[in-house]
């Protein structure tokens, strides 16, 4: 049987493994990138609303507002859903998730990924650029929708908020929306315009051409199971189908099956799942949606997918893998064909995705404390796609000892002990 040996085994080829896997290349490793699909990009990589969301510098928090979490439990609102007999499986996640979401622990999350978030779009702008894909990249930015003017002047004043780290947003009356989106029908309060979030109208082609840049310069992608994992004399190893895979260093960018790996070794780290679904719909006649557009009271996203229309739902708390429930997109179908001309449905069945989401919502990055060589960069939650290129580099500069863009130490694995 060969022995397969690399610097550095990068396992998962989703947007976090794979964009991690071009920069320690940059770097000068020599970097195998294993995943159980033949295909970078597969899983939540591909499913998302594919926003490079520069402009969300407050992360998805848990309401601290009684209406709200009232509305939530009577689980009749389309914009979070759970599964009530997996509630004592996600209980003590959604505890911790409640305690980190007070205004003072939200506050300081969110500073932490500041420098992430603020470097985001020009990260993929870079790699982009190098993988020769300028088409998968769209400058609309998005469109947030308001249906009350309570919710219009909440929204006004997270700007007003947002404004401070440098973010724009425009906002719209009936007349504004209408001048962007001349197909969307209803009544609104109002909306912002978010002209500077970058829009990727196919997120797993981007993910592959990703991959393919990575090919190209001489990188190796193997589809192999990473539950294989084993430390043996200073090395990685994992077991490929013509034999061993062996990396000095190995990287977990599992996304949602992080744990799957990390528990094996002995690291309890608290990774939850918010699912989300997607389906995709052919616009009727000629209708065009110019950009993603957020029902934000209603709770579900249009996206111009190069596939179609893009319904995609908010979070669902549920078993990473219980059967999928897409109760979400039954319930916002009828409202997105209110909110724009929908036609058929393009897929048979609604995709299901799992957002890897840690509780203090902020992702794993750096070493981990036990095992010589061996590093984490999972759980990026509703921002991997926008988050995956920043990360990666960011974990690259810590594996090579270059002097870190941003600070690592909010993110490392130690801060769950
Ligand atoms: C409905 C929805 C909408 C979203 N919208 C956005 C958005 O607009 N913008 C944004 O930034 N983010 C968005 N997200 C979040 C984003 O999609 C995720 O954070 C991101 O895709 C996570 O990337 P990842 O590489 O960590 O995980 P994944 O893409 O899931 O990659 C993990 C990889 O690990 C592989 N793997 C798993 N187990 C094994 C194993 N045992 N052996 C080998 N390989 C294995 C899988 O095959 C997979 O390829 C959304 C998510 C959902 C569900």
């Amino acid at each position: 049987m060969a022995l397969i040996k690399s610097d550095v085994l990068v396992l998962g080829a989703g947007i976090v493994g794979v964009s991690a896997a071009l920069h320690l290349q940059k770097r000068g490793r020599d970097v195998i990138l294993v995943d159980r699909h033949e295909r970078a990009g597969e899983e939540t990589s591909y499913g998302n609303a594919g926003l490079i969301e520069c402009a969300s510098v407050f992360p998805y928090v848990f309401p601290y507002d009684l209406r709200q979490v009232l509305r939530y439990a009577l689980n009749r609102f389309p914009e979070a859903h759970y599964r009530f007999r997996d509630l004592p499986a996600f209980l003590p996640w959604l505890i911790r998730y409640i305690l980190a979401s007070s205004p003072e622990r939200a506050f300081r999350s969110a500073m932490a990924a500041l420098p992430l978030i603020q470097r985001s779009l020009v990260e993929h702008e870079t790699l982009i650029a190098e993988a020769g894909v300028p088409q998968l990249l769209r400058r609309t930015g998005w469109i947030k929708l308001f249906r009350s003017n309570a919710t219009l002047d909440k929204g006004i004043a997270d700007l007003e908020r947002v404004r401070r780290y440098g973010v724009e947003g425009d906002v719209l009356d009936a007349k504004g929306i209408a001048a962007r989106e001349p197909n969307l029908s209803g009544t609104f309060a109002g909306a912002i315009h978010w002209p500077a979030p970058g829009f990727i109208p196919d997120p797993g082609a981007l993910t592959k051409a990703y991959a393919a840049l990575f090919l190209r310069r001489g990188g190796r992608f193997i589809a192999a199971d990473a539950r294989t994992l084993t430390q043996s004399q200073a090395a990685w190893r994992i077991e490929g189908p013509n034999g061993g895979l062996m990396g000095r260093e190995a990287v977990i960018a599992l996304g949602p099956w992080s744990d799957d790996v990390f528990r094996g070794l002995g690291y309890n780290m608290p990774l939850g799942i918010k699912r989300g679904y997607h389906l995709h719909l052919a616009p009727r006649g000629n209708a065009v949606l110019n950009r993603p557009v957020l029902d934000s009271d209603l709770g579900y996203l249009l996206a111009p997918m190069n596939q179609g229309i893009r319904l995609t739902t908010g979070a669902e708390f549920a078993r990473r893998d219980a059967p999928p429930t897409p109760v979400q997109i039954e319930r916002t179908l009828p409202l997105a064909r209110e909110l724009f001309p929908l036609g058929e449905a393009i897929d048979a069945t609604p995709w299901m995705g799992r957002r890897p989401c840690m509780p203090d919502m902020l992702p794993v990055i750096g070493k981990a404390a036990r095992h010589a060589g061996l590093w984490f960069n999972f759980g990026h939650q509703h921002h991997g796609l926008t988050l995956g290129p920043a990360t990666g580099r960011l974990l690259a500069e810590m594996m090579t000892g270059a002097a870190p863009f941003a600070d690592p130490r909010p993110f490392a694995a130690e801060r769950f002990r």
